[in-house]
Formats: C-alpha cells, structure tokens, sequence
C-alpha cells in the first residue's frame, strides 16, 4: 500500500505502517487529506505491484548508512525513527522501486497477495501524541483467499449494523451527549427497562445464593480513601473535591462501604461467609480519547460483591462465584467465554506472600472446575490476583465480563477482623467479583450480541397491539389489560396509519410479538399473532397466547430447565 500510495503521490512521507489484527494500517503525511475517492485509486496501484511481482528483498544497514538513504529519500519520519533504534544495525526492505524501514519478516514477493482491501481512513497524531502533527492513516486488510477476505468484510458489515451506539439510538435505549458530559449514560424509558428488568434478575439470583443487599453512598470522605489505599493507588482516576473545606472523592470503587459494614460489629467465624451484594454506580476519570459508547465511559454501574470468609473457604466461595457466572451468561444467551487469571502488578499492597496465597487459590478453583485459562502477568489490582471472564459474543468477538479478586491486604488496612474458635482475632479474606461486570458494558454486549432483537424476558415491549380500525381499539385495550395484568409488557399502536406501515414499525422496532385484532378476533376472544421475523402464527384464544408467551418468559431466566 505505501508502494502505491508513494507511486501516485511523490511528495508523501511516510510515517509508521504494522500490521494489526485482522490487517494493517499506515501512517502518512499528506498534504492534501486522502477521501475515500482516493482508495480505488490506490488498490488499483497495488494490484498492478501485485502483477508485477517484486520480491522482497532484505539487507540489514548500520545506523549511519541508513539515516544517510532515509535523509536522501527525504523521509523525515523514518529518520526520526531510525535515530530511536537502540542497535546499530537496521533492517531494510526493498521491492522493484521502493524501499522502507521494516523488522519483516515478509511474503517472498508481492505476487503472493491474493486477496486484499482498503476499509477506512481516520486521523492519527504521530506518536498518538496531540501535540504532534495529525497524518492520515489508511487501514486494509488482506487474506490468502479471496472466500476468507469475503468472509472476513461480512463479518465487518454484520459488526457494523449490530453497532451498540447505533442501535442504542434506532431503539431509543440511551443517549450520550457531549453536552451533558461525555462518557456519562443517560437511560431512555426502553433502555432504563431493559436494565431494571436486568437489575431485577440480579436481586432475586443473589439473594438465592446467600448474598446480602447493601448500599453506599456515592461520595466518602479522602480519609477512607487513605485508609483503603485507592488514594495513594488509584488518585489520577478519581474525581475529588472539597466540601466544608473536608476533601471528599466520587467512589471509583463500592469496597470501602461493604467493610465499613462489616467492621460495625464484632464477628466470629461463625458467621462467614458473609456476602455482601450492590447494584453500585461508580465513576472513573478516562481520558477523554478512550471512551467509546457504553464499552468506556466515565460512569457506570456495577454488579459488584464482596465477600468476607475464611482463608478454608476462599477456593469454595470462588467456585461458586465461577458457577454464578456460567449460570448468568446462559441465562442471558452466550455459550462461550475465555478466563484470564491475572498475577500481581508491579504497583501493590500486600504481603508477597499473601499473594502467593491468593494466587493459588483463585489457581485451585479454576483447575477444579476443569476450566482452560491463560495467565496475564503484572495483570492483577493493586490489591490482589484477579480472575476475567470474558464472554464471546454471536460474532465470536470477547467482552470482558466478569471478575473475581481474592484480595488479603484491604481487610488488613481495614483491621476487619473476625473471632476464631480460639477465642483469638484473625483477619478474614475478602473476594471483591462483579458477574456480569458493568452493566453499561454489558448492555453494550448484549446489543450487539442480539442485533437489538432481544429474547422475549429481555425485550422492553414483549408485544404490540395493532387494531386494524379505530373501532377495534376498546378490544385492544381489553387485551392490553388482560396482558398486563400477566405482567406482560405491552403498546398499543392506535395511531392512524396502514397495517402494513405499523407492521413495519413494530418488526424494526424488534418487537417480539405483534397482535393484529379486528372484529373477527374481537368476537372469538381472540388475537392474531406475527411473531418477529417469523410472520403470522395464526389466529390464537387470547388466554392461549397468554399461556405461550408466560411459558417462553418463565423458561429462559430461571432456573427451571436449566442447571449449573
Ligand atoms: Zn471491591
């Protein structure tokens, strides 16, 4: 591509060009900005290089001979570059007419490429640095067959109308404004449901497994972020500020109030574990380049729970939270997911060997439960060992997901303790973990996992009523109450418009299921049923319909007919 793109433009410099999963891209300053015009323009270029079949060839230069080739070139970059290179030798590649700076390996010859395309251009500052200039960077991809590179560009399409960010606003689920803040949700009435309806499951799953409810407050004074050691760890992502002259932070974490519970009474350890659960919102300062729709934003909600056990409970407790965790992403309609187990960083609190201790028995748990995990070193929190679980969605693509943390040093920095049988104190283990993670996030996974076209228990309308005339409207309120009163979710689309147009409306909108009613259902105590992207089910008694979609609702998210 940079062979192309020097050909049909002599006065481009070139900057920096690697490959990147499921491509490439190169940096370049132009002084004209590229279009998307330009890119036929240059695959048609590299096809031709491509036919005639320059091989690529290597030769390693010292530093002062190549800085002397690049100056000659005029290729400031590259120059710049070379001068970064901590050894005296460079590597250099050269085919037919064009030369670069390049560590290879590569394909023998240019003939070798057999399928390739060009996708977008963006903006990229050198050194993804804003102060330095902006240069034009073009991405592509290419692949051994033209049937993989096809599948691949499918898979792009497919990527992009499952867009979370674009579907959000099709669906009326959330909207993020500059204005209001950027990286800061605001839940439309659809999107606020589909989280309650989420929210609501989360409560009820928790409280089967012996977790408590608990809530804190959004803001803590500095002085427990001492204590916990967020402040002297984690201060550049919190937002503080001052209240009566006392210092006071935006929780970036809900640990701090669960021990704070805790530490209110005595404890013996006859009452652990004790779990501790909250829906809890906290907020993190990212910078604003990284944020990106629900995936990063600034404040979020977490589904987060500490537990509180002995050291002999820990591989038990983290069992049970690997088993929630496969339970809640069946329930939720993803098959797969990948586990990350991640070992101490080099910034931590904490004996060494407490985080042996708690290394291995988030190790222990994983390999008794028989699952595959890859090992991310320096990976852990500041404050212990951690366990990602991350789930694959309908495209095959990750979401991080869940979290498990055996953490030994906060109860000690917190001096919770708990009465052994002994009659002596001893420090409890807290496990901090999340299941599903940030519920933005998640939200984000879901969308894009479904398309929009949420299973029926998750859809914010479960059903739409169309009448087929004004006159049948009394029948559709008759047949919303009776839905209603079966906690089903329901509209009626009574406004003056063609069937066929509501129809419509109803299957982009996503709806489940649409009930076209007219005199003829009206009479029988009827409704007749479309079910989405399915069509006509036919002519159903309304109580049938009732019996059909209560069962659908009832078998995907309980437990019931699923086990684990
Ligand atoms: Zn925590």
């Amino acid at each position: 591509m940079a062979q192309a793109v020097k050909r049909l433009y002599p006065d481009i410099k070139l900057a920096i060009g690697p490959s990147i999963e499921d491509g490439f891209y190169y940096d370049f300053d132009s002084p004209q900005p590229f279009t998307e015009e330009d890119l036929p323009k240059i695959e048609a270029e590299m096809s031709k290089i491509i036919k005639e079949n320059y091989k690529f060839e290597k030769s390693a230069l010292k530093k002062d001979e190549a800085l002397k080739l690049f100056k000659k070139m005029g290729e400031p970059y590259k120059v710049e570059m070379i001068e970064a290179l901590p050894d005296n030798e460079v590597s250099i590649y050269k085919d037919g007419d064009f030369t670069d700076l390049c560590k290879g390996p590569h394909i023998d010859s240019t003939g070798e490429v057999k399928a390739f395309k060009l996708l977008s251009i963006a903006g990229a500052y050198w050194h993804g640095d804003e102060k330095n200039k902006m240069l034009q960077r073009i991405y592509g991809t290419a692949f051994e067959t033209k049937a993989e590179l096809d599948a691949h560009l499918t898979k792009l399409e497919e990527a992009k109308k499952r867009d979370h960010r674009k579907l959000g606003k099709e669906l009326e689920l959330f909207m993020i404004e500059e204005k209001a803040g950027a990286g800061l949700v605001i839940y439309q009435p659809k999107g606020a449901l589909l989280r309650t309806i989420i929210e609501d499951w989360e409560k009820k799953e928790h409280l089967r497994r012996g977790y408590q409810i608990v809530i804190g407050p959004h803001i803590l004074k500095s002085d427990i972020w001492v204590e916990s050691g967020h402040y002297g760890y984690y201060k550049e992502n919190m937002y503080i500020f001052q209240v009566e002259g006392q210092e006071y932070a935006i929780k970036p974490m809900n640990c701090p109030a669960h021990m704070l519970i805790y530490r209110s009474k005595t404890r013996s350890y006859k009452d652990l574990p004790i779990r501790y659960f909250e829906l809890g919102s906290v907020y993190r300062n990212e910078k604003s380049g990284v944020l990106h729709g629900l995936l990063r934003v600034r404040g979020f909600t977490q589904d987060d729970a500490h537990i509180f056990c002995l050291r002999e409970q820990a591989v038990d407790e983290i069992k049970g939270v690997i088993d929630f965790v496969a339970y809640a992403l069946k329930v939720f309609g993803f098959s797969e997911f990948e586990v990350e187990l991640s070992t101490k960083p080099d910034k931590y609190i904490g004996s060494d060997e407490d985080w042996e201790h708690a290394t291995k028995a988030l190790e222990d748990a994983l390999k008794s439960k028989g699952l595959a995990y890859q090992i991310h070193e320096k990976e852990g929190a500041f404050y212990g060992p951690k366990i990602d679980i991350k789930l694959k969605d309908a495209l095959g693509r990750a979401w991080q997901c869940a979290t498990i943390q055996c953490d030994f040093a906060l109860p000690q920095r917190f001096k919770l303790t708990y009465v052994g049988q002994d009659g002596k104190e001893y420090t409890p283990i807290m496990l901090h973990r999340v299941i599903l993670g940030s519920m933005e996030r998640f939200l984000g996974a879901l969308i894009e996992h479904y398309g929009g076209a949420f299973p029926v228990w998750l859809s914010p309308t479960q059903v739409v009523i169309i009448p087929i005339a004004d006159e049948h409207k009394e029948y559709a309120e008759k047949v919303a109450e009776r839905l209603r009163e079966n906690d089903i979710r329901v509209e009626i689309d009574g406004k003056n418009a063609r069937m066929q147009h509501k129809i419509r409306e109803a299957e982009v909108a996503k709806v489940p299921y649409m009930l076209i009613v007219g005199g003829k259902e009206a009479q029988a105590g009827a409704v007749s049923v479309r079910e989405r992207s399915k069509g006509d089910l036919g002519q159903m008694k309304l109580d049938e319909f009732i019996g059909k979609i209560t069962k659908e609702v009832v078998l995907s998210n309980s437990r019931q007919n699923r086990s684990g």
